[in-house]
């Protein structure tokens, strides 16, 4: 299979054509990575209509060149990124060069503004919006994440009962996820139980399990690079209480929802309504204070946006959680997350999907 970088560089390129700036200054690992390859955490990437150049530090030399042969011209700085960054400008003769805003502190500005007279110009990095349509082979590496991270999960089932603290259920999880595939955690994993499950981004504590609580576990595999992201509530030690049942139930339905009805062209407020009016006819609604889901690839959260904020209509080829939610303070909260790949036709899903309510007596 020919290489995808030389390719998303052109698109990149295409689009300097209608810059004020000659060239621009690509930052942040994923972004590198996904116009070269580079795998490296330390890097700037300078691209002009004609080149391509990774500064990179003596650390990532070697790792380098064997990664970038024939897709980027490699220039090790030994004392900062900038000024290799610098020197590449002067060597091409640009004048004009725009940076990623986003990306960069005010003191990487003032080591760029440092050199020869160059017009540094602020803008937005056009590589995440470039990032939003996945290619087969993005599409498969996600596939793979999600595949892992739910074997993972199943292989930690053993650790959930009442009496076992989050940390050793995230312990359980986190091994599980190295030793069946993952490269690493896209992000450390959420392990809520009882009343914390109503806080959306807990992190795992020692308080144990006790039994009737619910648990809610948020987490992730990474295969190449390409992250998966699935939320699992359950029911421990005892069957579910009908309250438990209820919102959960609501949960689910608006989740199933969203997956049924998100097509490529919907826009990422629509498809976050379907949710939310779920949720909302139901007398939840202010128990959902999160959108519905982000696009994932490279990075855990990247566009686009599944929210009231974002007005724009979704593209054929995007990859998106979906992820409704209800919290109720002081009593518990139910997340439901599964990946999908966003089609003209409609959704099609990257993780497993068993959302039934799992009761882990
Ligand atoms: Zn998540
Ligand atoms: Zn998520």
């Amino acid at each position: 299979m020919p290489s995808p970088y030389l390719e998303r560089q052109a698109r990149l390129r295409a689009r300097l054509g209608s810059e004020p700036a000659q060239a621009v200054v690509v930052s942040g690992p994923a972004n590198i990575r996904y116009l070269t390859g580079f795998t490296g955490s330390s890097g700037q990437l300078l691209l002009t209509p004609s080149a391509t150049v990774l500064v990179t530090d003596f650390r990532y030399a070697a790792q380098a060149a064997a990664e970038l042969a024939g897709v980027a011209e490699i220039r090790v700085e030994r004392t900062n990124l900038w000024v290799g960054i610098r020197a590449a400008v002067a060597d091409l003769g640009l004048t004009r060069v725009a940076f990623d805003k986003e990306r960069l502190s005010v003191a990487d500005r003032e080591q760029l503004e440092q050199g020869a007279p160059t017009d540094w110009v602020a803008a937005k990095g056009a590589v995440g919006e470039l990032r939003i349509v996945k290619d087969p082979g993005e599409v498969s590496a996600i596939r793979a994440a999600a595949q892992v991270a739910a074997e993972a999960l199943k292989a930690s089932l053993v650790a959930i009962r009442p009496g076992a603290t989050e940390i050793d259920v995230a312990a359980k999880l986190e091994f599980e996820l190295r030793r069946l595939g993952s490269q690493w955690h896209p992000f450390q994993p959420i392990v809520a139980a009882g009343a914390r499950s109503a806080l959306p981004h807990a992190r795992p504590t020692d308080r144990p399990i006790a039994a009737g609580d619910f648990l809610l576990v948020d987490f992730g595999a990474s295969v190449a690079g390409y992250c998966s992201d699935i939320t699992r509530t359950f029911v421990v030690g005892a069957k579910a209480t009908g309250r438990q049942r209820q919102v959960y139930q609501v949960v689910r339905q608006a989740q199933a929802r969203a997956i049924g009805q998100i097509r490529a062209g919907m826009t990422g407020k629509a498809a976050d309504s379907v949710a939310r009016e779920a949720i909302a006819r139901e007398g939840l609604g202010e128990g959902f204070g999160h959108s519905l889901g982000h696009g994932i690839g490279l990075e855990v959260h990247e566009a686009p946006r599944l929210s009231q904020l974002n007005p724009g209509p979704l593209a054929a080829g995007a990859v998106v959680t979906i992820e409704p939610g209800v919290y109720l303070e002081g009593w518990g909260g139910v997340r439901i997350e599964d990946d999908v790949l966003v089609l003209e036709a409609g959704a099609e899903l990257l993780s497993d999907g068993q959302t039934d309510l799992i009761e882990l007596t």
